[in-house]
């Protein structure tokens, strides 16, 4: 079993404080490593660290800054085989998937490389005689980043790649139980010439994070993670003074109007909701079938969430993969066993399966559950596994009606072939990521993340235009140099006119 380390200062520190948490392998259920919780003088540490390099890392060139990055996007291209593997290590998922994930961060990292365009100022000449006003964007000093397990690699890359162009230093806490891809983005970092302390990783829970969060070093924290701690951090952050956004759950529906094509629907709510588990939090976890739709497409569901492969990630034929704790996989099968007695009828049942060869392994196969109820538990909740609910509705109203209840509003879809209906959906709907026959609107990276509502607390969404804006704050500039010659100066004590 591997002891695993934080990254201070452009290299490896051991934990400190005799804490450790256990990593496992969820395909085999074995712990292959164990974690450094930190304490709070690690966290000082690291936060230390980060500030002790900000001022000249904020003074750095963006031709320097550019290159760095230009660097790191080519380290990261090189290695995409080997964080996907990490990646699948620790998290499950099928390493396809995983290198999914790279692809899509590594995107935002392409993004950074772009920053001088980015961070281009505005300049009014001439607004009174003489005098020019100009608007610059300057970075805010160490930012915190807090994240979940399910993109060990991409969400760490939605942050901290934009957040070192802007200028900032930055100190990651990755999630416990898939620290090793965020370890091994700070290497590459490293390697790239990122300089010592401009990102470091540290080790740790909740514990360490909410030291992050209070930190008076720290000026800013971005945070990824399940609505109830996203509430909380966003919480303790702003009562500390802190700039913050924090993005939590979700439950994501997907509404398929009469017209639709249901056998593309069906693919779609298949790829959606049991891609990586369902541990993704755009994931489809309710489809909406309006008037007749219902029966043909669970019909369609079914046959083809019951075709796939059950496996573990770094297996060719795998699929789908294990979910990331065992005590997450039960609180996910009790969701399925007690739909029943809530009106639920269970149409595939993956609680139970095992994969041979590794039956320890934290298995459950593709669950469609139909007629669910919107008052019931497994509509309520964020399930966070392979579990698809379908409800019906009469009419699009309806539906409707049922999703902005919801109080989750990361993704929503609509598949239809009515493009005034597809209209009415994108401006009705209360989510912050609309897909029209894509069932999972994960923007590219110059466009914005984020949800609304519950899903994300906070004015700004990562990465694309507001990732910049949360990484920098402003400032404006009234300039005069008045020629003694022509303008002598002379007191005025009134305002100007
Ligand atoms: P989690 O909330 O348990 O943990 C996320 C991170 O926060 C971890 O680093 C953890 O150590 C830390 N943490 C946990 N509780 C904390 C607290 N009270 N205060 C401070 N830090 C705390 O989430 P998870 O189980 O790792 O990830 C899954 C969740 O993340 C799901 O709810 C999923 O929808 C959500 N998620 C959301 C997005 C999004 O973009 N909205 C993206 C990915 C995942």
């Amino acid at each position: 079993m591997k002891t695993l380390h934080h990254w201070i200062g452009g290299t490896a520190v051991p934990g400190a404080s005799g804490a450790f948490g256990p990593v496992t392998d969820p395909a085999t259920g074995e712990r292959t490593a164990r974690v450094p919780l930190a304490s709070a003088a690690e966290a000082g540490e690291a936060v230390a660290a980060a500030r002790a390099a900000y001022p000249a890392w904020s003074a750095t060139s963006l031709a320097t800054r550019t290159a760095v990055l230009f660097r790191y996007r080519e380290l990261l291209d090189a290695h995409r085989e080997e964080l996907a593997r990490a990646i699948t290590a620790e998290h499950g998922k099928v390493h396809a998937d995983a290198l999914g994930e790279v692809a899509r961060g590594l995107e935002i990292v392409e993004l950074a490389c772009g920053i001088p365009a980015l961070l281009r100022g505005e300049l009014s000449t001439q607004v009174s005689a003489g005098v020019d006003v100009a608007s610059i964007r300057q970075p805010l000093g160490v930012v915190a980043g807090i994240t979940p397990f399910n993109f060990p690699a991409m969400v760490p890359l939605w942050m901290f790649p934009l957040a070192v162009a802007c200028g900032n230093t930055v100190v990651l806490k990755p999630s416990e139980k898939a620290p090793s891809a965020p370890l091994l983005l700070a290497e590459l970092a490293a390697r790239a010439g990122f300089p010592p302390g401009v990102l470091n990783v540290l080790g740790g829970d909740r514990t360490a994070a909410e030291r992050l969060v209070e930190h008076p070093g720290v000026a800013a924290v971005s945070f990824v993670g399940s609505t109830p701690a996203a509430r909380a951090v966003y919480g303790a952050a702003t009562a500390h003074g802190k700039r913050a956004q924090a993005l939590g759950g979700a439950k994501n529906h997907l509404l398929v109007l009469p017209d639709a094509d249901l056998d593309a629907a069906a693919d779609a709510a298949v790829s959606a909701a049991y891609g990586s588990a369902g541990e993704r939090c755009m994931a489809i976890s309710a489809v909406v079938a309006v008037g007749g739709t219902g029966d043909p497409l669970v019909a369609r569901i079914r046959d083809r969430a019951a075709r796939i492969r059950l496996g573990p990630g770094d297996h060719p034929e795998s699929a789908m993969g294990p979910l990331i704790t065992r005590e997450h996989r039960d609180r996910v099968a009790a969701y399925v066993t007690g739909a029943p007695a809530q009106g639920a009828e269970v149409v595939l049942d993956g609680t139970g399966r095992t994969v041979t060869g590794y039956e320890d392994g934290h298995w459950l196969g593709p669950t469609l559950l139909d007629h669910v109820r919107p008052g019931s538990d497994a509509y309520r909740d964020e399930i966070f596994g392979p579990v698809l609910c379908v409800l019906r509705a009469e009419t699009y109203e309806e539906a409707m009606a049922l999703i902005n209840a919801s109080p989750y509003g990361n993704g929503a879809a609509v598949f239809t072939r009515d493009g005034g209906a597809a209209r009415r959906f994108q401006l009705e709907v209360e989510a912050g990521m609309v897909g029209v026959n894509v069932p999972i609107p994960v923007p590219v990276g110059h466009h914005s993340f984020g949800g609304w509502k519950d899903s994300l607390f906070g004015d700004h969404h990562v990465y694309g235009p507001d990732g910049v804006r949360f990484h920098t704050r402003g400032k404006v500039v009234t300039t005069r140099w008045p020629d003694p010659a022509t303008a002598p100066s002379g007191v005025d004590l009134g305002f100007p006119r």
